[in-house]
C-alpha cells in the first residue's frame, strides 16, 4: 500500500487564489489593503528565508506587507517600542515578530514581545489572550501551523471527531495549539513529548498522528497503525551523510539531491511510513506552505474584524 499524498502545496496555492479577491474587496471597501507588519530582528539565515516567503506570498495576494528590520544588537526595549508603534498604526492589521529573537534579548524575550502585540493584531496567535481564547474554544486568531493542519484535514475529508489523535511535541507554537484544535473537533487527543515512555506504542494507537518534534525521520513504519493519517510538521535540514542514508535507499532521488547539494530538508517522519500510512503529508510541500497561507487568512480576518470594531 502507498499512502495518499496530502498535497499542502497545492491546497495552499488554491487558498491563496481564494484569498486574493477577498483582499481586493477589502481594499475596494476601505480604501487600503489589509496590512501586515513583520518584525525581523538579527540575521538568522532560516528566518530570512521564512520571512522572504511571507513577504512574497502576502504581496502577491495584494496585502500591504511592511518588513521592519532590527539589528542583531537590538534590545528587547527596541523590539517592544516597534511593536507599540505597529499596535498604534491604523494600516497594520496584523503584527508578526519572527522568532527566534537574538539571544542577547534574554530569556523570556519572545513571550514578552508576543504578549505586547495588540490581541486584535496577533496574527501568529502566540500571545496569552489568543491562547486563552483558543483553550476556551472561543478562538479569534489561532497559530498558523496547527490551523493549517486542520484546514488540510477538513478539505481532504479526513474525519476528526471520535478519532484518536496523537500529537508528538508540546511546543506553544505547534504541539499545544494542535492538540486543542483537534480536541475542539471532538478527537480524543494524546499529547506526547520527550519524556513519554513507550512512544511507538502510543503512536500505534493513533488514527491521526501529528509529528512536531524536530528530529529527522523519528517516526518509523512500526510506529504507525496501517491506514492512519500522518501529518509531518517537522522541517529539519540534514547535512550529514549518515542521516541521509538512514532515510533514503541508494539511488533514491532525494539522496541524489543531498549528494549534489550537501543538505536536504526532511520531516520528522521516515519516508518508509508511506508504505503503511493511509494518508501522509510530504516534506517539503506539506504543512509548510499552509502555514504561510493561514498567516494571510489571519491577517485578512484581523483586518475585517478591526474594520467592524472601528466602525
Ligand atoms: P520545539 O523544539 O519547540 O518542540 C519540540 C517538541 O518535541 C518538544 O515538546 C519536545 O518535548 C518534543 N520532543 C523532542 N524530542 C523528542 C523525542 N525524541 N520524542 C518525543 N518528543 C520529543 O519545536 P517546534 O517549534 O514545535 O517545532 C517542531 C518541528 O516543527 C521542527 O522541526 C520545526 O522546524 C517544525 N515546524 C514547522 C513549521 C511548518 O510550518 N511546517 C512550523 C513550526 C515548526
Amino acid at each position: 500500500m502507498s499512502a495518499r499524498v496530502l498535497d499542502g502545496q497545492a491546497l495552499a496555492a488554491r487558498m491563496q487564489e481564494e484569498i486574493k479577491p477577498e483582499v481586493a474587496a477589502f481594499k475596494a471597501m476601505h480604501g487600503r489593503p489589509p496590512g501586515l507588519g513583520i518584525i525581523l530582528a538579527g540575521n538568522n539565515p532560516a528566518s530570512e528565508v521564512y520571512v522572504g516567503h511571507k513577504v512574497k506570498a502576502g504581496t502577491s495576494a495584494g496585502f500591504y506587507v511592511d518588513l521592519r528590520r532590527l539589528p542583531e544588537t537590538a534590545s528587547l526595549d527596541d523590539t517592544l517600542a516597534l511593536v507599540r508603534e505597529l499596535n498604534a498604526s491604523p494600516v497594520h492589521d496584523g503584527i508578526l515578530v519572527q522568532s527566534p529573537l537574538p539571544k542577547g534579548m534574554g530569556r523570556g524575550a519572545e513571550q514578552a514581545v508576543f504578549d505586547a502585540i495588540d490581541p486584535s493584531k496577533d496574527v501568529d496567535g502566540f500571545g496569552a489572550p489568543s491562547v486563552g481564547l483558543l483553550v476556551q474554544n472561543r478562538p479569534k486568531l489561532v497559530a498558523c501551523t496547527p490551523s493549517g493542519v486542520i484546514e488540510l484535514l477538513v478539505r481532504e475529508n479526513i474525519p476528526i471527531a471520535g478519532r484518536h489523535a496523537v500529537v508528538i511535541g508540546r511546543s506553544d507554537i505547534v504541539g499545544k495549539p494542535m492538540a486543542m484544535l483537534l480536541l475542539h473537533r471532538d478527537a480524543t487527543v494524546t499529547i506526547c513529548h520527550s519524556k513519554t515512555p513507550d512512544l511507538p506504542e502510543v503512536c500505534r494507537q493513533a488514527d491521526i498522528l501529528v509529528a512536531a518534534v524536530g528530529r529527522p525521520g523519528l517516526v518509523t513504519r512500526n510506529w504507525v497503525k496501517p491506514g492512519a493519517t500522518v501529518i509531518d510538521v517537522g522541517i529539519n535540514r540534514v547535512t550529514d551523510a549518515a542521516t541521509a542514508a538512514r532515510l533514503y535507499p541508494p539511488g533514491h532521488k532525494r539522496l541524489q539531491l543531498f549528494q549534489s547539494k550537501g543538505s536536504i530538508l526532511v520531516g520528522d517522519v521516515h519516508p518508509e511510513v508511506e508504505e503503511v500510512a493511509g494518508a501522509l503529508t510530504p516534506v517539503p510541500g506539506g504543512v509548510g506552505p499552509l502555514t504561510i497561507t493561514m498567516l494571510m487568512a489571519n491577517t485578512l480576518k484581523a483586518a475585517r474584524e478591526r474594520a467592524v470594531v472601528g466602525g
